[in-house]
This record gives structure tokens, sequence and C-alpha cells, in this order.
């Protein structure tokens, strides 16, 4: 993890996408909505906590397939899927 921490950095969340110095509770950036915390998701693997926005497992090194939500009928199909397997809607990319 991070090592020394300098005590002169401002408390609170930075945004990621417009620099805006949010209050370190902010979930989203008061300024344009960019979410700050980023939503965990479980390894299927070893069951570990992993950041959605990980590629690879920080415990077994999985590799961590983003699920794709089809706009049709919600179902959740496998980064690349082309076409929803429940319902054959096209999957935008
Ligand atoms: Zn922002
Ligand atoms: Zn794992
Ligand atoms: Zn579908």
């Amino acid at each position: 993890m991070m090592g020394n921490i300098n005590t002169s950095v401002p408390k609170g969340r930075r945004c990621p996408n417009c620099n805006e110095l949010n209050s370190e509770e902010a979930s989203f950036c008061g300024e344009c909505g960019t979410r700050l915390i980023p939503t965990k998701v479980k390894c299927p693997d070893c069951g570990s906590t992993v950041d959605s926005d990980d590629k690879f497992c920080t415990s077994c090194g999985l590799p961590m397939v983003k699920k794709l939500k089809c706009a049709n009928c919600n179902t959740e199909n496998e980064e690349g899927t082309k076409f929803c397997r429940e319902c054959g809607t096209k999957m935008e990319v």
C-alpha cells in the first residue's frame, strides 16, 4: 500500500476527472458527478474483494472479466460478448 503519507495533503477525495477536491465522505464528485470510490467485485476464484477497475485479482491473479449488462433484458454478459446470451440483443461496445 502507500508508504509515507504526507500530512500536508489536503483531506478529501480528488476527482480523477476534473480534479475537484470533494469531501472525504463524498462518493461522487460534486462538480462533474464522476464516481470517486471504485466499486468492489468478488473474485470468483479466491473470494477476495477486488476493485472493479483492476484487471486481475490482487490475491490470486485471476483475470477479472467485466460484465456487460444487456440494455434489453438486464442479463449480465461477459466482456466481448457481441449479442446477449439471453435475448440476442446486440451489445453496445
Ligand atoms: Zn469531477
Ligand atoms: Zn482471486
Ligand atoms: Zn438481453
